[in-house]
C-alpha cells in the first residue's frame, strides 16, 4: 500500500499498525462476534477496553492515584470552558502564548461578565507574535487569591512550546496538553488538572482526555450543570452518558503500540530526532527558510516557517504535493508551512520531506 506522508496538525497521521489492527477487529471486538461500533458501552468488553485504555495512559504518564483520568467529548474547546466553571471563582491567571491559549484566555474571560470575577493576563507574547514561551511562570505577578495558572504547553498553531514541565508553586496549574500529550515524559505532579483532545497524539477526534486533581474538588462551585461538572464524571468512571467508544478504542491501540515502542523516552528521542532533521535545514537557509519559533521555544511536534513569499509557499506546497508530502499548509492565521511530525509520524516521512525542502532551496533560492 502506498501512503502518502501525511504532515496534518490535526485529525493527524496514526500508526499503521493499529489502523490495520482496528480493520482487522472492525466486524468482531474481542470474543463478541460484535462489531466495536455495535456493543453497548456498559458491555463486558467495553468495560475493559476503557479501564486497559486509562491504566495505558496511567503507565505512560506516570499518573498516580491523586489524579483522576476521564474521557469526555466537546474538545479541548469545552475544556476551556469547563475547567473555568468548575474552579473560576475569583481569580484565574492565563499565560498567553499563542492562538490555542488566547481562545482559552477568552472562554474565561466569558464568565467574569455577569460577575465580579478577575483574569490576569500574566504574559502574553502576542505583540511578539506569539514566537517564543516565557522561561518559566510569572509567578512573580500572580495574584495570592489566583484560582489557579491557565498554560499551554505546546502551541499547534505558531510552533512554539516548552520544552521542559515548569516548576509549579502554590496555585493550581492547569495545562492544555492537546498538541504535545505523550510526546515526552512529564511530570504530572508540576499540574492539577491536564486536558487534551485525542486527534493528534492519542488517536481519533471525538474523545477528550482530562487528568484532574482529586483535591481540588473540593474547591468546585456549585449549581454546575450535570454534563458540566467534573464530579458527575469521576463519579461514573467516564460513563455518565454514552461515552465516544470507537475514540476510546483506537486510544486504546495507540497507547499499547505507545508501549510497544520504548514508551515516552523513546517518543521523545524520535520527536527530537525528526524535528531536528527540519529544524537544521531552517538553520542552514534562514533567509529562504524562516522558522517562526525562536530557537529555545521550537515545538518538537509543529515545525512552522515561511518562505520569502507567498507565490513561493503556493509552489512549494504544490510540489510537495506531488512528491505524496501531505498538509504541510501552515494554518490560515499565520500562513506559510507547518509540518506536524506527531509520535506517528515514520521516520521515512521526514526523509522525504527534508530531502524535498534541500531540492526546492536549490531549484529556487
Ligand atoms: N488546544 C490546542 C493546543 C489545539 O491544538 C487544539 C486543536 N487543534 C485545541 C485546543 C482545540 O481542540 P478541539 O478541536 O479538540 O476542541
Amino acid at each position: 500500500m502506498n501512503r502518502p506522508f501525511n504532515f496534518s496538525a490535526g485529525p493527524a497521521v496514526l500508526p499503521l499498525s493499529v489502523l490495520k489492527k482496528a480493520q482487522s477487529e472492525l466486524l468482531a471486538v474481542a470474543d463478541t462476534g460484535l462489531s466495536i461500533l455495535e456493543i453497548s458501552h456498559r458491555s463486558k468488553a467495553f468495560m475493559h477496553i476503557i479501564e486497559e485504555a486509562e491504566a495505558r495512559l496511567r503507565r505512560l504518564l506516570g499518573i498516580s492515584s491523586e489524579y483522576h483520568v476521564l474521557f469526555l467529548q466537546g474538545g479541548a474547546s469545552l475544556q476551556f470552558s469547563m475547567l473555568g466553571l468548575n474552579f473560576f471563582k475569583s481569580r484565574a491567571a492565563y499565560v498567553d502564548c499563542g492562538a490555542w491559549a488566547e481562545k482559552a484566555l477568552k472562554e474565561a474571560q466569558k464568565l467574569t461578565t455577569t460577575t465580579d470575577k478577575t483574569v490576569d493576563v500574566l504574559w502574553s507574547g502576542k505583540s511578539g507574535n506569539y514566537t517564543y514561551m516565557p522561561a518559566e511562570l510569572p509567578y512573580g505577578e500572580l495574584s495570592l487569591n489566583s484560582d489557579y495558572l491557565h498554560i499551554t504547553s505546546n502551541e499547534t498553531i505558531q510552533g512554539v512550546a516548552i520544552s521542559q514541565d515548569y516548576q509549579r508553586q502554590n496555585t493550581p496549574v492547569f495545562c492544555d496538553m492537546s498538541s504535545d500529550i505523550l510526546s515526552r515524559p512529564v511530570d504530572i505532579s508540576q499540574y492539577d488538572l491536564i486536558y487534551a483532545g485525542a486527534q493528534k497524539n492519542m488517536g481519533p477526534a471525538g474523545v477528550t482526555v482530562v487528568i484532574l486533581k482529586d483535591s481540588l474538588l473540593a474547591q468546585t462551585n456549585p449549581g454546575l450543570p450535570t454534563m458540566l461538572d467534573y464530579r458527575t464524571h469521576i463519579n461514573q468512571a467516564s460513563l455518565y452518558n454514552t461515552p465516544p467508544v470507537f475514540s476510546i478504542y483506537v486510544l486504546n491501540l495507540v497507547c499499547e503500540w505507545l508501549e510497544a515502542e520504548g514508551g515516552l523516552t523513546a517518543m521523545h528521542a524520535q520527536n527530537r530526532k525528526q524535528s531536528n532533521a527540519v529544524y537544521a535545514l531552517l538553520d542552514e537557509y534562514p533567509d529562504f527558510y524562516q522558522g517562526h519559533a525562536r530557537p529555545d521555544s521550537r515545538s518538537l511536534m509543529n515545525v512552522t516557517f515561511t518562505l520569502p513569499n507567498t507565490k513561493l509557499e503556493k509552489t512549494f506546497l504544490a510540489e510537495a504535493e506531488k512528491q505524496q508530502l501531505m498538509s504541510l499548509k501552515g494554518h490560515r492565521s499565520v500562513g506559510g508551512i507547518r509540518a506536524s511530525l506527531y509520535n506517528a509520524c515514520p521516520d521515512e516521512a521526514v526523509v522525504a520531506l527534508t530531502a524535498f525542502m534541500q531540492t526546492f532551496y536549490q531549484q529556487h533560492h
